[in-house]
């Protein structure tokens, strides 16, 4: 592990106790739609999928058919709801696939029922509705007609609807107004004809209103164990990081008070200072704009990053922590002998989401897996 420039640590018993908690918190007939799109949220799909399915989920979101066919090659059986637009000739990789496209058009119904009909065959389908997002989906408002038009393409069966929140801190009147506004609009569909529907996800987990109606929930961020944001609270169950965040420290040097430091020469060193030179920065996934406010953790202590974080190295002033050498580990988000720098700091000194965060880690970051299954 020590040959790593930078890694992250994935604690994937962190991540099934996750996953059970979340659980624990729901009526036992909503099923939880597990989304892995982005690698995982950069996890790494296939070990995230395959404990998912350990776990007993039976259900998996990701963004493209790409993503789908990473899902496809650890076994089949899973459901895998696509959430993007369905492009022109994709509807051909459909039938008999057990991908489930997001509809949110006549026309892409229309190519979705053209496909499965020349394979003799029917396409099941969720019917995304826009309710307020202004993002993929019908706009609620003409939803009753498309419904009404589903009969006349034989070959596609509706097997969900959904929506999607706008205000992630799921508590505003707007996703009030949501609710009400999908309910609506799903009026002359058939309740009883097995049709999932789904709307909350991690951000509304803890507020939950119509246990009947919505019959699955889509979960990403929080059984990655990170709040959608600070007001968060679950009362009933707890969820703890998967994810922490190192690299090392590359160099450790002294230099003159008056010297200018990285890039830019906007950090100028007001003391004879010493200072370590990490092997992490931009390249890996850590935001630029984390350098200005940011400190990273060694031996337990916060070490401030100075001057401007580059590709490859970012320089940390050492003064005041005795004992530090090349090799040492240095946390970026994470724990080190007690002091913690957490997912929400991290974003907020960096003035960003966790979301992007995680997606940004790049891939020559490597994942370490914690606990894993033998
Ligand atoms: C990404 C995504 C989710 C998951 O959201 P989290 O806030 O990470 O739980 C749910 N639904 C849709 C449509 C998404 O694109």
């Amino acid at each position: 592990m020590t040959t790593h420039r930078s890694w992250v640590e994935i604690d994937l018993s962190a991540y099934e106790r996750n996953l059970k908690n979340i659980k624990g918190l729901l009526p036992e007939n909503l099923e939880i739609i597990s989304v892995v799109k982005a690698d995982a949220y950069g996890h790494g799909l296939p070990q995230i999928v395959e404990r998912s399915i350990q776990s007993g989920i039976k259900n998996f979101a990701v963004a493209n058919l790409q993503e789908a066919h990473e899902i496809r090659n650890i076994g089949y059986g899973w459901p895998v709801l696509l959430l993007g637009a369905l492009l022109p000739g994709e509807e051909l990789e459909i039938p008999n696939s057990d991908f489930i496209p997001t509809i949110s058009s006549i026309e892409e119904l229309d190519r979705l029922n053209q496909a499965s009909l020349s394979k003799n065959c029917i396409s099941n389908f969720h019917l995304k509705i826009d309710t307020g997002m202004g993002r993929l989906g019908i706009w609620y408002q003409e939803a009753a007609e498309l419904i009404d038009q589903i009969h006349r393409f034989k070959n596609v069966k509706i097997t969900g609807v959904y929506s999607h929140f706008s205000d992630v801190k799921g508590s505003s009147e707007f996703t009030q107004l949501q609710r009400t506004r999908l309910q609506s609009s799903i009026k002359s569909l058939d309740q009883e004809s097995g049709v999932i529907l789904h709307v909350d996800n991690s951000a509304t987990v803890n507020k939950l209103e119509s246990f009947s109606n919505f019959k699955a929930i889509r979960i990403g961020l929080l059984q990655y164990g990170i709040k959608p944001h600070s007001e968060f609270i679950l009362n009933k169950a707890s969820i703890a990081p998967t994810f922490s965040f190192h690299t090392q420290v590359g160099l450790v040097k002294s230099l003159p008070k008056g010297t200018s430091v990285s890039y830019g020469r906007a950090y100028t060193l007001g003391k004879d200072s010493i200072l370590a030179v990490l092997t992490a920065g931009y390249g890996d996934g850590i935001p630029l704009g984390y350098g200005e406010k940011g400190t990273v953790l060694i031996k337990g202590q916060h070490c401030p990053i100075i001057g401007r974080i580059t590709m490859d190295q970012t320089i940390v002033d050492v003064t005041e922590v005795p004992g530090i050498q090349s090799g040492d580990k240095a946390t970026l988000i994470g724990e080190s002998n007690g002091a913690i720098i957490s997912m929400e700091d991290f974003c907020d000194i960096a003035q960003t989401i966790p979301w992007a965060v995680l997606c940004s880690i790049t891939k020559r970051v490597k994942r370490v897996y914690i606990n894993p299954r033998i």
